[in-house]
């Protein structure tokens, strides 16, 4: 049972289903909410309802964008030859703010990962596929993280690209194992991506 009224409760539910928000955070702000302005929240409101409805998905690399396609990919100054593969639309920006990548990206929406039941056909792997064919890419850099999953996720794309006659590369090693492109400094980003490998 509950010891808030149901619409305290609601709000405090709708915020628990944040990622990484326990019932304490999501407690504070419920109540933070309760306690702003009319105006503060009238904004924060709308700029959900404005990301929601404006944002969309780019038709070609799956980031996250305005328009359709993305502004990376229809700018006609980035190398289209390069594809840079990573899991998730934070880490195009994690590689953006090194402003040393001129290339492509292809964002997959998460790595493969058979205990969350998580398999090939789950993330943008066949799309990716499909653009090789139709443009003229010559490597393939795959900037997933070095976890497990990501991992296996690489191996898995490595194998598919390969045959295609396209050079597929690998982030070198210096990103902590285990962690994030997302969390990894600018620095240690940049050199990674310098010193990517062969596979
Ligand atoms: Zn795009």
């Amino acid at each position: 049972m509950s010891y808030y009224s149901p619409s305290i409760e609601k709000l405090i539910e709708s915020f628990e289903k944040l990622p990484s928000i326990g019932n304490k955070t999501a407690v504070r702000l419920a109540f933070y909410i309760l306690n702003a302005s009319k105006g503060e929240t009238e904004e924060f409101i709308k700029s959900i309802q404005d990301a929601k409805k404006n944002l969309k998905f780019c038709s070609k690399c799956y980031n996250i964008s305005d328009t359709n396609p993305c502004e990376i990919c229809s700018n006609t100054k980035r190398d289209q030859t390069k594809i840079c593969v990573v899991e998730d639309v934070k880490d195009v920006v994690a590689i953006e703010k090194i402003h040393e990548y001129k290339g492509l990206y292809h964002v997959l929406h998460g790595s493969i990962s058979p205990m969350d039941g998580i398999g090939p056909d789950d993330i943008r792997i066949k799309e990716l596929l499909a653009r090789l064919i139709g443009e003229k890419v010559k490597e393939v850099i795959l900037a997933t993280n070095p976890k497990v999953e990501g991992e296996a996720t690489a191996m898995y794309i490595s194998k598919l690209v390969k045959p295609m006659g396209i050079k597929v590369t690998r982030l070198a090693h210096g990103i902590p194992i285990g962690g994030d492109l997302e969390y990894t400094d600018e620095f240690t980003l940049g050199k990674a991506l310098e010193g990517r490998t062969e596979l």
